[in-house]
């Protein structure tokens, strides 16, 4: 490893932390930025700040928004009375980019994963079931990406949405087991909502 002055060490220690970089890459992208044209570094550091600012999650369906609650909640033309539950943002992007869903979201935050201490009490699953329980909702479809975790969370969540006399659905098959929303193209996010079932 060669002795770069300390700032600029530290700047790789610090891009190196970041998930995907290796240190090869963060003394890559640390010498690049040194040297980078126009305001690259100063804009790239003002926008990072802006966003740790501004950007928090709407505290009625977890989306990340800069306003509380998100442009999705507020739209009133989109459908109120159903709820597509995610596993976290990307979901929800993926199937509002492929246009599959007019109504509104939950974003859980994750999925159960007791290995790695994630119990209920870590998702968002009891703010659903108040917004089930405040709002009129007729249906709750469950969007989990298909992974042991994600099946065992919709079987969790969908026993006490339908607790609520809530019908329960879940997205088709279709997306491949251990398959990601965020990653899925836009006629098979359609294909999978349209071609919902009830939920066990
Ligand atoms: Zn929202």
């Amino acid at each position: 490893m060669p002795a770069y002055p300390p700032s600029l060490e530290r700047l790789i220690k610090h891009l190196s932390k970041l998930p995907g970089i290796g240190e090869k890459t963060a003394a890559r992208l640390a010498l690049y930025l040194l040297r980078a044209p126009g305001d690259l570094a100063e804009s790239l550091s003002a926008s990072i700040l802006e966003v740790r600012r501004n950007i928090g999650l709407c505290s009625k369906c977890f989306n990340l928004s800069d306003e509380d609650p998100c442009h999705i909640c507020t739209d009133m033309s989109r459908d109120l009375g159903v709820i597509c539950v995610v596993e976290e943002v990307g979901d929800l992007l993926a199937l509002e980019k492929a246009g599959a869903f007019r109504g509104r979201y939950h974003v859980l935050q994750g999925v159960l994963a007791p290995l790695e201490g994630v119990g209920p009490d870590n998702l968002r699953i009891k703010e659903l079931l108040q917004r089930v329980q405040r709002e009129t909702i007729r249906e709750v479809i469950l969007a989990i990406n298909p992974s042991a975790e994600g099946e065992a969370t919709a079987t969790y969540v969908a026993g006490l949405v339908r607790e609520k006399g809530v019908n329960v659905s879940q997205i088709a098959l279709g997306i491949p087991m251990g398959g990601d929303l965020k990653y899925t193209d836009a006629v098979t996010l359609r294909r999978a909502l349209d071609g919902r079932r009830e939920s066990q």
